[in-house]
């Protein structure tokens, strides 16, 4: 069996055009051979959505928070709902396809499709992860970055998609080159009026006394699925969890802090802009271990 599969949604979403009811809702694909056309407004303007799942012993993790939030990206472009049974199926068929792994890892696309054929194309592609044992014991030094929008960016401007995970992701993948630049791994972002974001692939999460902080939804940013997870491992072991808007010395002066993701899990902040912050490795692997065997 593969370490990677790729599947090809027939019907990504209902409110296509009629179709064959007998028609298979998708199909294998050869994950080595093109398959999207030169055409496609996903890669021509990034103009789609994706979501990435963690895929812990054969099984989709925040499976259906993950879809939840592929509906809301989808309405938030004015793309057609997403057909979620037939996405479920398409995960399921793609991760049944790998060669049994610990860890492994899901992506789910739907772009706008062609363009003027008002039909969009959607894709699942499943693969074996890489080792993040290092990031997450070691863990990874950040720095702040402006993101140049204000917190409030969500409601005054939609129209800018903030909070709304689609594929126009250059941005995210500069700011980890000017992490890089800066000597870094990661990047927390600040917004231009001074509050903590998250990360470009990532949310953060930290640490004051017995409560688990994170700046929430609304300042777009995305509601993470790990986040969610995190929250309730923290209620689990008797720590209070909290939404803050807070400014770069919540961080600074934070007890421990984290940037938590699906596939990397969660990663200690071990420096912000040079100075050191303190990682509690063992809450850290404990909190990785109950992630990985998580079975939604
Ligand atoms: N924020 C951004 C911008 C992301 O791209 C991601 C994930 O890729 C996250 C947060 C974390 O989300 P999740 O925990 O659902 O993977």
């Amino acid at each position: 069996m593969p370490s990677q599969a790729l599947v090809m949604l027939n019907r990504p979403s209902a409110e296509m055009p009629p179709h064959d009811p007998y028609a298979a809702p998708h199909r294998f694909a050869d994950p080595a051979v093109p398959q999207l056309s030169v055409l496609d407004l996903g890669a021509t303007r990034g103009d789609g959505i994706f979501e990435t799942l963690s895929v812990g012993f054969g099984r989709p993790q925040a499976f259906e928070h993950h879809l939840r939030r592929f509906a809301s990206s989808a309405a938030s472009l004015d793309l057609p709902a997403p057909d979620l049974a037939a996405w479920r199926g398409a995960v399921l068929a793609a991760i049944a396809a790998l060669e049994p792994a610990d860890e492994a890892w899901a992506k789910i696309v739907m772009t706008r499709g062609i363009e003027g054929a008002h039909s969009p194309t959607g894709w699942v592609y499943a693969a074996h992860s890489s080792d993040f044992t290092r990031e997450r014991s070691e863990g990874v030094a950040v720095v702040l970055l402006d993101r140049g929008y204000r917190h409030d960016v969500e409601s005054t401007s939609p129209w800018l998609l903030a909070g709304a995970k689609t594929l126009s992701y250059a941005i995210n993948r500069a700011a980890f080159r000017e992490a890089a630049r800066r000597g870094a791994d990661d990047v927390v972002f600040v917004s231009s009026d001074g509050y903590l974001l998250e990360g470009p692939s990532s949310t953060l999460v930290y640490r004051r006394g017995d409560t688990l902080y994170s700046p929430g939804t609304g300042l777009g940013i995305l509601d993470g699925t790990t986040l969610a997870n995190v929250f309730r491992f923290a209620r689990e072991h008797a720590l209070g969890t909290a939404f803050e808007l807070g400014g770069p010395d919540a961080l600074r002066t934070a007890d421990t802090a984290w940037l938590v993701s699906s596939v990397r899990l969660v990663a200690p902040i071990r420096s912000v802009d040079g100075a050191g912050l303190h990682v509690d490795r063992e809450f850290t692997a404990a909190l990785n271990a109950w992630l990985r065997v998580l079975a939604e």
